[in-house]
């Protein structure tokens, strides 16, 4: 003999018996009453499935840059000796491996002419945005002013409103 579940979903979907509680009556105004009902719901959810694809390199370049510049914001201004060796060889690793090959053959020339400059957020934060402002250059877009006030605004605390809810 069926089990009341089994019974109950062989009628359909989820009949009033399993449900009591009132957040029930939600689920029930979107689930499917039937399993015919059900079956083309997972047909249609199978053809509008969003295929997430391996980044390309302005998707990974972007994401790289809001990491690197919101770490850099948040470096301490008086950092340890440790802290220092740590963020340098974060650098340099990151150009050893970064997964865009001509990417990281470029940052790994200009992190030899212009080595990580890691003594204080300071000065880490300004070496980084000309590092970004070279790339930019070399890819014709426009170039970042690069001031404390600014790269805390953009990557720290910003003052717009749209910002701060
Ligand atoms: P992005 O350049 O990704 O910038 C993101 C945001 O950062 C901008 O919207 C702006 O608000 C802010 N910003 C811009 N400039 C600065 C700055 N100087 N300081 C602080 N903030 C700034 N792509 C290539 O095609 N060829 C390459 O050789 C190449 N090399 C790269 C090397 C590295 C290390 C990285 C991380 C990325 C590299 N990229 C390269 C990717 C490229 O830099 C961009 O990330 C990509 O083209 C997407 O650009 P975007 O317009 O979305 O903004």
């Amino acid at each position: 003999m069926a089990s009341k579940k089994e019974a109950s979903i062989s009628r359909g979907v989820f009949q009033d018996a399993d449900c009591e509680r009132p957040a029930c009556d939600e689920m029930k105004a979107v689930l499917p009453e039937s399993m015919a009902e059900l079956e083309e719901m997972k047909k249609k959810y199978d053809r509008q499935k969003k295929v997430e694809c391996p980044p390309g390199s302005a998707e990974l370049g972007l994401g790289t840059w809001k990491l690197l510049h919101s770490m850099t914001a948040w470096y301490p201004d008086q950092p340890t000796s440790q802290q220092k060796g740590r963020m340098t060889n974060f650098f340099q690793t990151l150009a050893d491996f970064y997964p865009c090959t001509y990417c990281a053959e470029d940052f790994q020339t200009n992190l030899e002419k212009s080595p990580v400059e890691a003594e204080s957020r300071t000065d880490l934060c300004l070496w980084l945005c000309n590092q970004h402002n070279q790339v930019n250059q070399k890819l014709g877009k426009p170039l970042f002013d690069c001031n404390m006030k600014n790269l805390d605004e953009r990557w720290r605390k910003s003052s717009a409103s749209k910002c701060n809810k």
